[in-house]
């Protein structure tokens, strides 16, 4: 049960650290981004602001000069408003048809900025026009190489991916054990409540015995001298004692339940012939008003307590009983590739959507229940009992139509 809470915790807060932690990232990554690609405009714009006067001196000459240095930072190209080379510093053989084929064709005016790829290197470009008493004579396109950058930029991805993957694993596991220690008080108090109760209940048996058993011998020795009245009170008080004997006696069985104490002897139970003896029983002690039938797949065996599956199937058709007034029940049992299915139906009261998952709870019981007789202990045992044989057990129902209990048993 704690464990279930501890995973679903841990769970939480790893989601929430991973959701927190990655928007951190991704937001200092495109910030990172942006103040380097600001940077290297800011470069590029000065230094087209010292070379813009290049095109002004080499317009009018003969000879268009390209001249050629790899160890160059900056490169540029510059063009007539009809795209007419002018002159230019290249660091690259070849990038300047590659950016004529790019940018050729565009508008001399246009001012932009873009990013290129050229044979697995990055470049930053800038295009600017040049301007001539007011009016676009040229333009220049100015460029750096960033392949560097562009790299540090991918592994610096890479990397932050996989912090934020190790890290989500780390804080889950540190969460699983943070919420282990959270939940040491808690678990301490609920092992507490447990042996409490276990602890009352065993307590109460004795002097519940003797209680009983003083009023027998009330009955039996001081008999005759008591009036109708009284001999009315003594079975009264036993039947009450009784109540309350078969009460602490659930209760004891719940608390062995929760603490692990109880061990099953399992054998091989001959299921069909215990269901079809079960079916007898309680077709004597049924109410004329219920139809009571059965469909037993014969020759099923279950390894278990022969013992407490009686007791399971005595809950099972109590309850079918006590909430149906009038029409049918029935009880099933099949055997598919590898479960053993059991249903008891009826067509009784039924229950809501929302009381469904509350009936296996201890003491629960519905406001339509409660006209009849009964702890609320039932179904908790019935379900303590299917867990100890490692099945399931699980209610449908629908109001005034009926319920269906199915279990499943694995083979
Ligand atoms: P007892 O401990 O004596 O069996 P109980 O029948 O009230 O008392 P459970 O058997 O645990 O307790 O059932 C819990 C509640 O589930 C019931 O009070 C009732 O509200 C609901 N319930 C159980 N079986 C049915 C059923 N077949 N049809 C409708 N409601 C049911
Ligand atoms: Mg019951």
């Amino acid at each position: 049960m704690f464990q279930k809470t501890k995973k679903k915790l841990s769970f939480l807060y790893a989601t929430l650290y991973l959701l927190l932690f990655s928007l951190f990232v991704i937001v200092l990554y495109f910030s990172l981004v942006k103040l380097m690609e600001n940077q290297q405009i800011n470069e590029l714009q000065d230094f087209y602001v010292r070379q813009e006067h290049d095109f002004f001196e080499h317009v009018h000459a003969n000879t268009k000069t390209l001249s050629y240095d790899p160890n160059r930072s900056f490169f540029y190209y510059i063009y007539t408003k009809d795209h007419k080379f002018v002159h230019g510093d290249e660091s690259f053989k070849g990038l300047k048809n590659q950016i004529e084929k790019a940018f050729g064709n565009r508008n001399p005016d246009e001012d932009l900025v873009q990013h290129y790829e050229w044979q697995e290197e990055h470049f930053l470009l800038l295009k600017k026009p040049i301007f001539n008493d007011g009016t676009v004579a040229g333009y220049i396109i100015v460029g750096k190489s960033v392949t560097s950058q562009h790299h540090f930029f991918q592994m610096t991805k890479y990397l932050l991916v996989l912090l934020t993957c190790i890290s989500t694993v780390l804080i889950g596991l540190l969460s699983y054990y943070m919420a282990g220690k959270a939940m040491i008080p808690i678990q301490w108090s609920f092992d507490k409540q447990k042996k409490f109760v276990s602890d009352a209940s065993h307590e109460l048996r004795t002097p519940l015995s003797i209680f009983y058993s003083s009023l027998e011998i009330l009955e039996v020795e001081e008999g005759k001298q008591l009036s109708p009245f009284g001999k009315e009170l003594i079975t009264d008080l036993k039947d009450e004692a009784e109540i309350m004997k078969e009460l602490i006696e659930k209760l004891l069985f719940l608390a062995r339940h929760d603490q692990q104490q109880v061990s099953i002897q399992k054998d091989t139970i001959p299921l069909s012939t215990l269901l079809k003896k079960v079916s007898t029983k309680f077709q004597r002690i049924m109410p004329p008003e219920i139809q009571f039938s059965t469909e037993i797949q014969e020759n099923i065996e279950l390894l278990g307590d022969a013992s407490k599956i009686q007791e399971l199937l005595y809950i099972l058709l109590d309850n079918a009983i006590r909430y149906t007034n009038s029409g049918a029940i029935t009880l099933t049992l099949l055997q598919n590739k590898d479960t053993v299915k059991m249903t008891v139906a009826d067509s009784g009261i039924g229950m809501t959507e929302q009381e469904l998952p509350l009936v296996f709870e201890r003491f629960y019981r519905s406001d339509a229940a409660r006209q009849r007789n009964g702890s609320g202990l039932g179904l908790a045992i019935a379900k303590a009992i299917v867990e100890q044989h490692d099945g399931k057990i699980y209610a449908t129902s629908f109001v005034d139509k009926g319920t269906t209990f199915h279990i499943e048993f694995p083979i």
